[in-house]
C-alpha cells in the first residue's frame, strides 16, 4: 500500500477554475499523485461560511468530484468501504475519500447528511473556524464554547453511520467534547503540534495526548504559518514536528496532512514531492517499518475502524 494523504481542497479549486483533477495547476492531480505513490488521498469540499447557499456550493463540489471520477475512472477508485481502498491498491488506482470541511451545508439536519452519505461522503469536520448550529470552531477562541445537543446527535450518527470525524478547525471545548461523544478513533486530518509552531489551528500537547488515549491519528500540515513562526520553514522544521509528535504520543499516531491547494503557496511544491519522502523520514532516523506507519497504515488503522 501506499501513501496516505489526509486532506487536500483541490476539488474546491478545480471546481471553481473548470480544471480537470487528472491534470492541472494545482498542487495536487491524480497524474503527478501516482508517480508520486499516492494510494488514498481525502478530497476536501468547503465553501466559506456566509449563513446562506452553503448547501448549494457544497453540492457543485459533489457533483465535480463525481464527474471527475467519470472522468478519471481508469485511475481513480472512490472508496465508500474499507474493502474499496485495498481494492484500489490491488489494481493501481487511487483511493479517494470524500469529506466535508464544515458543516454549515446540513444545518442541523441529519437527513442532509444521510443524504451526503449516499453521495459518497465518507469523512466530515463539524466546524471551520467559525460557530455553526453543531460546535464552535477554533476561531471563536478564547471564549469557544463546546458541542451542542444537536451536534451530539450528528456525531453519534457519523458513528452508526460509519462517517470519519475530523476534529482540524473545531474549538478546544468542542474538541474534548467530541472525543467524549465519538466511540470511535477520530483524525484530526490537517494539523501541527501547538509546543513547536504556536498557532490556533494547531494541538497542544493536552489535546495531542487526548488524541491518542483515542487511538486517532494527526496528519502533518504543510502550510508554511503552521510549521514555524518566523522565517521560512525548510523540510526539517516540518519534520520536527513529526519527530515531536512521536516522541509525545507514539509514532503510531503520526499521518500526513498536506492542505495541498488549501494555501497558495505549501512547504512542499506540490503532491509530486511525495516521492522523496520515504528517503526523508529514513535520513531523520525513522526505520522502514516506522516509515510506512507514518506514510500508510496509521491513518489507514483509523479509516478500517470507522468505516
Ligand atoms: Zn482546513
Amino acid at each position: 500500500m501506499k501513501i496516505v494523504d489526509l486532506h487536500c481542497d483541490t476539488i474546491s479549486s478545480i471546481q471553481k477554475n473548470g480544471q480537470s483533477l487528472y491534470d492541472n495547476d494545482c498542487h495536487f492531480d491524480i497524474k503527478r499523485a501516482q508517480k508520486a505513490g499516492i494510494g488514498l488521498q481525502f478530497f476536501a469540499m468547503f465553501t466559506m461560511p456566509q449563513g446562506m447557499n452553503e448547501l448549494r456550493q457544497i453540492l457543485k463540489q459533489v457533483e465535480k468530484y463525481h464527474t471527475e471520477l467519470d472522468q478519471c475512472q481508469k485511475y481513480l477508485h472512490p472508496v465508500y468501504t474499507y474493502e474499496d481502498i485495498i481494492t484500489a491498491d490491488s489494481i493501481g488506482k487511487v483511493a479517494g475519500i470524500l469529506h466535508l470541511e464544515g458543516a454549515e451545508a446540513l444545518g442541523s439536519d441529519s437527513e442532509i447528511l444521510s443524504l451526503l452519505y449516499r453521495m459518497g461522503l465518507r469523512s466530515l469536520g463539524l466546524t471551520w473556524n467559525n460557530r455553526n448550529l453543531l460546535a464552535d470552531g477554533v476561531g471563536e477562541e478564547p471564549n469557544a464554547g463546546g458541542i451542542s445537543s444537536k451536534g451530539k446527535e450528528i456525531i453519534y450518527l457519523m458513528e452508526k453511520m460509519g462517517i470519519l470525524l475530523d476534529l482540524s478547525h473545531i474549538s478546544v471545548k468542542s474538541y474534548y467534547d467530541a472525543l467524549n461523544i465519538y466511540n470511535k478513533p477520530a483524525l484530526v486530518t490537517h494539523a501541527n503540534a501547538r509546543a513547536l509552531c504556536n498557532h490556533r489551528r494547531n494541538l497542544d500537547d493536552s489535546q495531542l495526548k487526548a488524541l491518542a488515549e483515542n487511538g486517532g491519528v494527526i496528519g502533518i500540515n504543510q502550510i508554511p504559518e503552521f510549521i514555524k513562526e518566523e522565517g521560512k520553514p525548510q523540510l526539517n522544521d516540518l519534520l520536527d514536528h513529526i519527530v515531536y509528535i512521536s516522541d509525545l504520543i507514539g509514532i503510531e499516531h503520526v499521518a500526513l496532512g498536506s492542505d495541498f491547494d488549501g494555501d497558495d503557496v505549501l512547504l512542499m511544491a506540490g503532491v509530486e514531492e511525495y516521492i522523496r519522502w520515504p528517503q526523508l523520514l529514513a535520513d531523520r532516523g525513522f526505520t522502514h517499518a516506522e516509515t510506512n506507519m507514518i506514510l500508510t497504515e496509521n491513518a489507514l488503522r483509523v479509516i478500517k475502524a470507522v468505516l
